[in-house]
């Protein structure tokens, strides 16, 4: 079988699926090990595969758009029924304002991972971005050993 073979559609759509299930659990989707977080800050690459999470410039701006339509829709829908429900509307228009800023800030890492999932369904990793995330992460080894051995001698 030859490798550049495109995978057929079941196996391409289970590979998909993992995609987005690493994603959810805040994992790398590319090898489900690494974290994609540490806290609220994201890693440039992964801890474990070394894959570039920013895969070019300006990468995050969807996924900014993403959030901001998911949760202010969200707050649209919290929100609006309670306009009819005959409180006064200062409440409701304080309580808007509070989802609408409490509600980006909650879900913007699994937003996040979940354009970087659905990037990866539309573009899978490319051998170039494998490559030079193992190199990065051999890199990253060497440099840790360097220091280990440097440490032990003045
Ligand atoms: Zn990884």
């Amino acid at each position: 079988m030859n490798s550049d073979e495109p995978l057929d559609e079941p196996q391409h759509s289970a590979l998909n699926t993992r995609y987005f299930r690493r994603a959810l659990r805040l994992r790398c989707p590319v090898c489900g090990e690494g974290r994609l977080f540490e806290g609220m800050t994201m890693w440039q690459s992964c801890p474990a595969c070394g894959f570039p999470f920013e895969r070019e410039p300006g990468y995050w701006t969807n996924a900014v758009t993403l959030n901001f339509m998911t949760t202010g829709g969200l707050a649209v829908l919290l929100v609006t029924p309670l306009a009819y429900s005959g409180l006064p509307v200062l409440v409701v228009l304080a309580l808007g304002l509070f989802l609408g800023t409490l509600l980006p800030l909650l879900c913007f890492r699994h937003i996040k991972a979940l354009w970087l999932a659905i990037d990866l369904r539309i573009r899978p990793p490319t051998t170039f971005e494998r490559l030079s995330g193992f190199l990065h992460v051999s890199g990253q080894r060497t440099v840790t050993s360097r220091r280990r051995d440097s440490g032990g001698h003045p």
